[in-house]
């Protein structure tokens, strides 16, 4: 059997953060890359985004060797997205330090003609009119899209990232968006409202604390994963959605009658869980130069054990 294919959007950047245990000035980054690499464990992988000439060979190294097609990765002249950041002492919580668009600011994402059949389709972090220039592009009507946004983006663009949500099945945000966004302090009320803007299902990271998934009336909760040291949580809310819609279009699972099944949702969540888990062990997207789907199989154990009653 053939297998299915995801198409997955959004930045490839380099990026400098300072976490408790360390500060790097330089590491590649994007939400693309970690959605991209997370998700491409559990099924095909079609890449859209953009890189100024600052992008080497060995930076593009992270694809390769994966089921991660880059004929949608363009290069164009100039430098690429960068963003720094931040974390407290717990990394809970970081401050954005800067953003510089650079080659994203004239990004016009164009979709190999390979790509426009792609039946899963993840809207990775990135201006929201872009992510909806992605779906116009496809040929026929995705059978499931999910996609992530931030505050960013809720500030700037809201009137275009509205649009969109009324396309997606899925939302995965985090708690802060996702109050943010909804205008609700109150999760499952922000769930609520934010599933009336379009979405049938949200899914709302709540970093260390785990994550939620809401579907009509129905919520399960993964909590974090008892990690020993968490090096960078940098990329773990991207590496979470990839394992989760990765999952999803490995299994080539989407809605029937409209409707997610609830069950395959929940695992879905458990190997987001798993992904983002191992993404906080090291630096960037290190810790999946050499992550094997036996240890990914492994956690997914672990959870199942850490959460049964
Ligand atoms: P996460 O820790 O999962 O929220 O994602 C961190 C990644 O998001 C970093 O690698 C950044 O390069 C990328 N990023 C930060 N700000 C933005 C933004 N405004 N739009 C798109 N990607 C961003």
């Amino acid at each position: 059997m053939r297998k299915i294919s995801l198409l997955v959007v959004g930045t490839v950047a380099f990026d400098a953060v300072e976490t408790p245990h360390g500060k790097v000035a330089r590491m590649l980054g994007g939400a693309a890359t970690y959605a991209a690499v997370a998700a491409s464990y559990f099924a095909p992988v079609r890449l859209v985004a953009v890189v100024g000439d600052d992008f080497t060979a060995r930076d593009h190294s992270i694809f390769r060797g994966r089921p991660i097609d880059t004929q949608g990765l363009e290069r164009v002249p100039g430098r690429s997205f960068f963003w720094s950041g931040k974390y407290t002492p717990d990394m809970n919580d970081r401050t954005t330090l800067d953003t510089q668009l650079n080659v994203l600011a004239e990004f016009d994402p164009k979709l190999p003609e390979a790509y426009r059949d792609s039946p899963f389709v993840f809207l990775g972090n990135i201006q929201p009119s872009l992510q909806h220039r992605v779906l116009r592009q496809l040929r026929r009507k995705p059978r499931l899209v999910a996609m992530d946004t931030m505050n960013y983006w809720i500030e700037g663009a809201l009137s275009d990232l509205r649009a969109l949500l009324r396309q997606v099945h899925v939302l995965v945000i985090n708690d802060a968006e996702a109050r943010q966004l909804s205008g609700r302090h109150n999760l499952v009320q922000a769930a609520a409202r934010i599933q009336a803007m379009g979405p049938k299902a949200v899914v709302i990271k709540r970093g260390e604390h785990g994550a939620t998934l809401f579907r009509g009336h129905q919520v399960f909760s993964a909590p974090g994963m008892p990690l020993h040291h968490v090096c960078d949580p940098t990329g773990a809310g991207d590496s979470f959605a990839g394992g989760f819609i990765g999952y999803l279009a490995g299994q080539g699972l989407t809605p029937s009658n409209g409707h997610l099944d609830i069950a395959a949702l929940r695992r879905a969540v458990i190997y987001g869980s798993v992904m983002g888990s191992f993404c906080c062990e090291k630096f960037g997207v290190d810790r999946f130069r050499t992550l094997t789907r036996e240890e990914i199989e492994a956690r997914y154990r672990e959870f199942q054990d850490c959460t049964e009653f």
